[in-house]
């Protein structure tokens, strides 16, 4: 059952690739017109069979269309809405896939004055280290959680809306508050990504990385594998969601320290102590 009747996607790449293909797939959209800076990129998508047709003019892209959902790095994200200002109607839903949700509240303030009461804030917790459309597939959201973030003014029908888009690509949905999701957000997801790529940069630097990365075993491997991220989109998410990361950060580098500090002590006791807890807690979060 048609949902959706012209959908707009700025940012056709892993997220909004797969959440057109998730959504084609369902049925419940008749058209999705693409947007992005890069023609091959978009023409790629067309002939993937992820989007109808494309337009990298971004008022040209929003005009006539019901929903149109934000896909690109959240440091784009103001720019973007300034464009979109200029085409959509006051029925028109906009809503974002951005990691961080402050700073894109604060995007979308800074470009209309007031944030408008058709704009969702949304965040996909469904990624891969991959990018761009071609990485893209219509499961990713499967059963995977969508949080999204309204004001007090956010039009409730528009929420619906956007909840409703979001169940019928195998999400399942929740709301959370502003701060809480960057917070929760920073601890779960930034900041072991940060760790990776900090990692893996402080390795290849070493003299012996050759060898180190020749005989890199499993465990590398999966503590690694987000290291391969987007640089740019990380970056984006760093700067744009500061205060969180660098709160849990702290946290964590005080722990390291204790543990760096029993090593050197010999202080079995701790080592284990902190070892057998983080077991117990993954075990559980993974059953
Ligand atoms: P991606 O695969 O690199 O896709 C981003 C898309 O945005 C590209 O197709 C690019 O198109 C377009 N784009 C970039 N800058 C643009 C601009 N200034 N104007 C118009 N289009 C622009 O990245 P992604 O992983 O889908 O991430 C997109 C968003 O989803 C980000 O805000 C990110 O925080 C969020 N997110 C990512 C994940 C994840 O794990 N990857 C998970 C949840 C949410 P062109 O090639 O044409 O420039």
């Amino acid at each position: 059952m048609t949902m959706i009747k012209q959908l707009t996607i700025i940012g056709v790449g892993l997220i909004g690739g797969s959440l057109a293909r998730a959504l084609r797939e369902a049925g419940v959209v008749n058209e999705i017109v693409g947007c992005g800076q890069d023609k091959d990129h978009l023409q790629q998508a067309i002939d993937l069979g992820v989007i109808n047709k494309y337009e990298t003019d971004v008022a040209k892209a929003v005009h006539g269309s019901d929903v149109v959902v934000v896909a690109v790095p959240v440091g784009a994200m103001e720019s973007i809405f300034r464009q979109i200002k200029t085409a959509a109607s006051a029925h028109t839903v906009i809503t974002d896939v951005g990691s961080t949700k402050g700073s894109v509240i604060h995007a979308i303030r800074a470009a209309y004055g007031s944030v408008p009461a058709s704009f969702v804030p949304g965040h996909p917790i469904a990624g891969t280290e991959k990018s761009g459309v071609t990485a893209s597939f219509a499961g990713l959201f499967h059963y995977r959680r969508v949080v999204l973030t309204p004001l007090e003014n956010t039009d409730k029908a528009a929420v619906t809306l956007v909840r409703k888009m979001w169940e019928a690509t195998g999400a399942v949905v929740s709301q959370m508050d502003v701060k809480h999701h960057d917070d929760v957000l920073a601890a779960t997801s930034h900041l072991p990504h940060l760790l990776a790529f900090a990692l893996v940069d402080t390795l290849a630097a070493l003299d012996e990385k050759a060898e180190i990365f020749q005989y890199a075993a499993g465990g590398f491997r999966d503590f690694t594998r987000i290291a391969s991220s987007d640089p740019k989109m990380w970056h984006d998410i760093c700067v744009n969601n500061r205060d969180a990361i660098l709160q849990v950060l702290q946290r964590f580098q005080l722990d390291l320290e204790k543990l760096g500090k029993a090593i050197a002590n010999n202080d079995s006791d701790y080592i284990l102590d902190v070892f057998k807890r983080a077991k117990a807690s993954r075990d559980q979060f993974s059953q």
